[in-house]
């Protein structure tokens, strides 16, 4: 198989942060899709399951309600690595392009105030049950104040290649940190 391009990807290097993984062409239309990376692979936790999955609802809800963004919008959903989101976004676009928009949706799922989650129920969502609103609530918060609200260019741009793969290792899994605890 082939080896896709996420993963060149110098993950040993890769700060939370916003990122264009890439942009395909439709035709002749532009879609870009980008890295929105919420903790830092490989030394913070991941997200658990229930916060990614809420995070989804309520992002995915945000993105599709605001006029300005909303016909743009082709998906938004969680990388499998529990690390970050992908947005697809028809269009050509930089990193930076989104971040006013990023600042806003965060801000909004971190002051989220319904007891209720946007398509939690058995009837609109495989999984209902799986979702930590808390948890969404806390990891939006910590992403748009630590990261969106003075973000640099090493967040917005992936880290070159760099360091050979072989020095790229991990101790172990006890060792990962806990992003929530910088909140
Ligand atoms: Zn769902």
């Amino acid at each position: 198989m082939k080896k896709i391009a996420s993963f060149t990807v110098n993950h040993c290097a890769l700060l939370p942060g916003v990122y264009v993984s890439r942009v395909d062409y439709a035709g002749a239309e532009p879609v870009t899709t980008f890295d929105i990376r919420i903790t830092r692979p490989n030394e913070e936790l991941p997200m658990n399951t229930g916060t990614i999955h809420a995070i989804e609802h309520l992002g995915a809800t945000w993105l599709r309600s605001r006029e300005e963004i909303a016909h743009r919008v082709i998906y938004f959903g969680p990388m499998g690595c529990r690390t970050g989101f992908y947005l697809i976004l028809a269009g050509a676009y930089v990193s930076s392009d989104i971040v006013p928009l990023l600042k806003e949706m965060y801000a909004d799922i971190a002051a989220f105030s319904e007891k209720t989650i946007p398509g939690a129920t058995p009837f609109e969502c495989g999984n209902y049950r799986d979702m930590d609103l808390e948890g969404a609530k806390t990891y939006a918060s910590y992403f748009r104040r630590y990261v969106l609200e003075h973000i640099g260019q090493d967040r917005l741009n992936y880290p070159s290649a760099g360091q050979p793969q072989e020095t790229c290792r991990i101790e172990s899994a006890s060792a990962l940190a806990s992003p929530s605890g910088r909140v």
